[in-house]
């Protein structure tokens, strides 16, 4: 009996300084190297180098001095909190799926929709004002369409919707997914909630409204708890097209926008 104590004393004194050593190491990544900055918080850092410079202590940092809290520490946050109150972290939840869908979006499966407010109010501009002060007039497919459109020149978005557009413009089989543009600045809340659309932006462009799908209009509703059958009409070369320059798309939501593409270049690998 006396000889299992000794023996069972004498492990736990090896896995308290084996822990004692693994804890001072990770102090020192922390301090010394890149090595304990998150993957995803590193991919905000080389997406958006003009905003984010670096990341400590479980915030990031950025180029003003501020800092935004990485994760808040609520774990197995419902779907609406993390569309209410997400963390930085949050928004890397769920893997945005590059190139052609293999099967229609599981329920609840929104990656991109996830989006931490106050990065993307300092990144854009903190009000209506603020936010136009960044905005210039492009033109939309000047072959195709030749529609005048207000975007941000922030993350020179203005220019790449217009290298989008010209790729674009060599389809003219998309001609009509491409005209009457839905939109792209609007101050303004996404219907049926407090939170910014980030049409708020102008870093995010709506094509032809009538031959996209919102599951809205499908359901009639705003209710996020819905039951929505999934449907989308918009040809997978305009999807390839947009992500190649770092834009996301509505269509690969359960909660469905397929006429949506917004400037996010952190979720494409
Ligand atoms: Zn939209």
């Amino acid at each position: 009996m006396r000889v299992a104590v000794i023996v069972l004393l004498s492990l736990l004194n090896c896995t308290l300084s084996h822990q004692g050593i693994k804890g001072d190491f990770a102090e020192l990544r922390q301090n010394n190297s890149t090595d304990s900055i998150p993957q995803s918080a590193k991919k905000l850092i080389n997406s958006y180098k003009d905003l984010v410079i670096g990341f400590s202590n479980n915030n990031i940092i950025l180029k003003d001095g501020s800092k935004l809290l990485w994760d808040d520490g609520i774990k197995n946050k419902s779907s609406k909190l993390q569309l209410e109150k997400p963390d930085l972290k949050d928004m890397f939840d769920q893997k945005y799926p590059v190139g052609q869908l293999k099967s229609s979006p599981t329920l609840n499966f929104d990656p991109g929709r996830i989006r931490n407010e106050p990065f993307f109010l300092k990144m854009y501009g903190a009000n209506e004002k603020e936010v136009r002060k960044n905005l210039t007039e492009i033109t939309w497919c000047p072959k195709l369409v030749g529609q005048k459109i207000m975007v941000t020149r922030i993350n020179s978005i203005d220019k790449k919707l217009t290298e989008i557009s010209k790729e674009l413009d060599e389809h003219p089989e998309l001609k009509r997914y491409l005209t009457n543009i839905g939109g792209t600045f609007t101050w303004r809340n996404i219907s049926g909630t407090n939170r910014h659309s980030m049409h708020s932006f102008g870093m995010t462009i709506d094509i032809n409204t009538a031959y996209s799908d919102y599951w809205q209009w499908a359901c009639k509703c705003t209710n996020e708890n819905a039951v929505i059958p999934y449907k989308n009409r918009i040809p997978q070369t305009i999807v390839d097209i947009f992500e190649k320059h770092g834009f996301i798309w509505g269509g690969k939501w359960y909660h469905y926008d397929t006429m949506h593409f917004e400037y996010r270049p952190e979720l494409i690998d």
